[in-house]
């Protein structure tokens, strides 16, 4: 099997599982209770909130887990929305970003919110002028992701911070592409809340937190007993807490040679699929990418088929976002990018790991030729 679809999901890798282990077996206390079997589990609540706070320059109690990306992303709007509605009701974001938000916009729609969703380039490149221009005496928030999860492309964080700063608006990231792949450090962008997700970054699913700045005054997200600070209820997942720390740890460890790597993976799949196919087109910025994604157009090409055909010689690809896989609407962020709906219906994503080769890139670009050539000659006929 050749897996391209780290963008989907990673393998949480064995150092991690390793660190979940005890937690099943030995020190399986509830981090509520006093005895010494639920310190154990308290320990490893607090030391994951350090560890995650150090990459981030943020305080350890200003880290909230959560069942993943998804949750950190509805808490991040919905909560905002709900305890600053004496402010206003208005809320930018872009058209390029997650369902997890998207959708989450739409139901506050319902609920009286004005969203604005922001235009994209060509590239997946927010505009600042348009950005600045949106802003209303009864903004809000303003929630733009770090790193788009289809095209890779970079947003301009910092810049879109510091206007949020300077007019007093809190400003969301949805990082969960990002973190665990680029250095973020909140401060410098100023972030007040951020979305992450431990099984993008070789953690276990259903774990992952929201940064929450503590000028942000945020309502409690999920009501019952009094973890996370009274605001998200529920017994602590222990083993997926402790898995996503040490998956922190293992990414900030090996993130430069790892970015490194990558970035040379990505840019000679580009090339080679540039250099050996026809009449294809590169999505997302060619530089300001994350370092693993590669995103295409293959003109005449239903990426339904193709993927299928990839699949059967055991290339794990993607067209469009994994969460969206199943409809064959074309893909929002490519067509916010000013694709037609055809074109983004012929797009695939190649999503690289630490764990893929240059053999298998040379195979994965073998294949794709010959599968790009069959499939526009039974369209083309
Ligand atoms: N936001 C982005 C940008 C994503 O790529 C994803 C998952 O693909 C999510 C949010 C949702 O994260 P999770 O799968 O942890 O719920």
């Amino acid at each position: 099997m050749i897996y391209m679809d780290h963008a989907a999901t990673t393998k949480t890798v064995p150092e991690v599982v390793e660190a979940m282990l005890p937690y099943y077996t030995e020190c399986y206390g509830n981090a509520g209770s006093i005895y010494g079997l639920g310190s154990k589990s308290r320990k490893a609540v607090i030391g994951a909130k350090e560890t995650i706070a150090d990459t981030l320059g943020a305080d350890t109690n200003e880290i909230y887990f959560t069942a993943g990306g998804t949750e950190s992303d509805n808490w991040a709007l919905k909560g905002v929305y709900e305890a600053y509605q004496d402010k206003g009701r208005h809320i930018i974001t872009t058209k390029i970003e997650h369902h997890a938000v998207l959708h989450t916009c739409e139901y506050l729609e319902k609920r009286g919110a004005q969203i604005t969703y922001l235009d994209v380039d060509a590239d997946g490149v927010v505009d600042l002028e348009q950005l600045k221009k949106a802003i209303r005496p009864d903004t809000i928030l303003i929630s733009v992701m770090y790193a788009n999860n289809e095209i890779g492309t970079l947003q301009p964080i910092r810049e879109i911070g510091e206007i949020a700063a300077s007019c007093g608006i809190l400003f969301h990231t949805d990082a969960v592409q990002a973190y665990g792949q680029i250095p973020i450090c909140v401060s410098d962008c100023h972030i007040d809340l951020l979305s992450a997700s431990g099984h993008k970054f070789g953690g276990p699913k259903g774990i992952g937190f929201l940064y929450i700045s503590r000028k942000v005054r945020l309502h409690s997200f999920i009501h019952g007993g009094r973890q996370e600070r009274g605001r998200r209820a529920g017994t602590e997942n222990i083993p997926a807490i402790a898995g996503m720390a040490a998956a922190v740890k293992r990414a900030c460890r090996i993130m430069e040679e790892k970015t490194k790597r990558e970035t040379e993976m990505r840019d000679y799949l580009i090339a080679r699929i540039e250099q050996e196919i026809p009449r294809v087109r590169l999505n997302g910025h060619r530089t300001k990418r994350l370092p693993g994604n590669v995103n295409f157009c293959f003109e005449s090409v239903e990426s339904e088929s193709a993927l299928i055909m990839l699949d059967m010689q055991g290339i794990c690809a993607s067209g469009g976002s994994a969460c969206t896989t199943g409809s064959l609407d074309p893909s929002h962020v490519l067509l916010a990018i000013g694709l037609s709906p055809d074109s983004a219906r012929s797009s695939i994503r190649l999503t690289l790991g630490e764990e893929n080769t240059k053999e298998e890139i040379d195979t994965v670009v073998e294949e794709l030729m010959r599968i790009v050539e069959k499939l526009r000659g039974i369209r083309e006929m």
